[in-house]
């Protein structure tokens, strides 16, 4: 029987595009596996996923996609994403079932690789005898952090948000602990519940593999690997085979919806080399018009050169586009005359840019970024600083590793109510693009770019890490009985 490996990313697009590159990579290690993805769709918009698998179908056979039948939500109201994305996850768990049996006649699965939204199905997994990995398709330093996410839970009954103090984890700086991921924050949260519940299950896992490399994350990689994360030591294996990034994909996506890819690296081509500051907050970062605007004069102001991604602002005040509005008349969200004024240095794009694309242009020198995963280690690969300005999940967490540990960022500050003035913009980028502190993270970035490469290379630690998970599938697997 053919060997399969199953993937079950969430719906996020940045999750499926990681979990896609972890296919790929599974690939090239051993090309006789068939790799499959089980697609679930949930009721917000989660980035256009359609043209991508259609792509990804289309040039590589030995990658299947199972879409799951659409679960109906029962009772809850809530939309708050994460929450949503847990419980379509959980309703889900018939549909994986079912999805593993059939793929079972024809295959031997030795594993199912699951996102931290995607616990529920290792349970599953654990029924039919399928090994079940855990993805982090963030970096070490939040997995350090998620595995010790149930000790700081026993020892506090507070709310993270009312704690006020540093949070002492292995492996990373101290974080503020009003600085963790925001649906943690409160304990009555039901969102708290089903993390609580997701860290708990990454001990119990066959393995966990990480997106990341060891050199970006060496003080958070050794904790891990030293098993200082979790009590007993009861840290299962951790490979980290990073980056994993898109070659190819949002910007076909992005053709479909705008039709701007083709312009925006036309302009990029008659920009100066290094000039350019690129602005984009991931597949679901929103700001309200009165953040647009000031965005708009800081850069104005800053003089550079700069290529910004502008979506409509939320509806309820969220920066998460839980429902994106389409139609964006540019006119009438940004000042009054300021697309005319920064003509000259300036493209605005509605929506959506080829991200991997812009960031790998000679024309660009810098990144204001949201800090979701993928785009650091997007940024990291091209060798671009960024500016951190967490939006929503993990990114404040992100923004202190990028700033304090990685030292490839400059902070971007938010007042109390997490406005940014124009000033914090224009001082920032030009932090960035002209100061001597923006001229040594350039640098560091220059030589992370080559150490992400080195990782990937022939007996870079990367490379070794998988050749080691894919060895872990043959000893790990006896006879399943789902195939007996
Ligand atoms: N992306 C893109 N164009 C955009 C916005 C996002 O290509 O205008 C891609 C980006 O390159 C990355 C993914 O979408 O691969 C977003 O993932 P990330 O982890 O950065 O953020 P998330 O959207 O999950 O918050």
């Amino acid at each position: 029987m053919e060997e399969a490996i199953v993937l079950y990313p969430s719906p996020p697009i940045g999750h499926l595009i990681s979990m896609v590159e972890l296919g790929k990579l599974l690939l090239t290690q051993k090309p006789s596996l068939s790799i499959h993805i089980l697609i679930t769709s949930v009721p917000y918009d989660s980035g256009s996923t359609a043209p991508y698998i259609a792509n990804v179908a289309a040039t590589i056979p030995s990658i299947k996609f199972h879409h799951l039948p659409t679960v109906t939500l029962p009772s809850t109201k809530t939309t708050h994403h994460e929450e949503l994305t847990f419980e379509v996850l959980r309703l889900s768990n018939p549909h994986v079932r079912e999805e593993l049996l059939s793929i079972s006649k024809n295959y031997t699965i030795h594993g199912l690789v699951v996102d931290a939204f995607c616990c529920a199905a290792l349970s599953v997994a654990k029924e039919l005898n399928i090994p079940g990995y855990h993805f982090s398709s963030s970096g070490a330093g939040v997995l350090a952090l998620f595995l010790y996410f149930p000790t700081i839970h026993n020892t506090t009954t507070k709310s993270l948000k009312d704690l006020k103090s540093l949070l002492h984890i292995p492996g990373v700086p101290p974080i503020p602990s009003s600085d963790m991921p925001i649906p943690v924050l409160d304990r009555d949260d039901k969102s708290y519940e089903n993390f609580l519940d997701s860290s708990r299950s990454f001990p119990e896992s066959a393995g966990i593999v990480v997106n990341t490399f060891a050199s970006l994350e060496a003080r958070a990689v050794k904790a891990l690997s030293e098993g200082l994360c979790v009590p007993n030591n009861r840290t299962p294996p951790i490979y980290c085979i990073g980056p994993l990034i898109a070659t190819a994909g949002p910007k076909d996506d992005a053709g479909t919806r705008n039709g701007t890819t083709l312009e925006c690296l036309t302009w990029l081509d008659s920009q100066p080399v290094g000039s350019v500051v690129f602005l984009c907050f991931g597949s679901l970062g929103l700001f309200s018009k009165e953040q647009l605007r000031e965005i708009a004069f800081g850069l104005e102001r800053s003089g550079h050169r700069f290529l910004w991604v502008v979506r409509n602002p939320p509806s309820d005040k969220k920066s998460v586009a839980l429902s994106a509005r389409p139609n964006i008349d540019l006119d009438s969200l940004l000042p009054e005359g300021f697309l005319d004024r920064t003509k000259e240095r300036g493209l605005v794009l509605k929506s959506w840019a080829p991200q991997v694309a812009v960031l790998n242009h000679p024309s660009v020198g810098g990144f204001v970024s949201h800090c979701g995963w993928n785009s650091v280690l997007e940024a990291v690969c091209a060798g671009v600083p960024l500016v951190a300005w967490p939006l929503y999940a993990e990114q404040r967490l992100n923004r202190i590793f990028l700033v304090e540990e990685m030292k490839l960022a400059l902070p971007m500050n938010e007042s109390d109510n997490g406005f940014v003035s124009s000033a914090e913009v224009e001082e920032r980028v030009l932090g960035l693009m002209e100061s001597e502190e923006g001229k040594l993270i350039r640098e560091r970035a220059i030589a992370m770019k080559i150490a992400a490469q080195a990782a990937l290379n022939e007996g870079g630690s990367s490379r070794v890490a998988v050749s080691q998970l894919v060895e872990s599938y043959k000893e790990i697997t006896t006879t399943p009985s789902h195939a007996r």
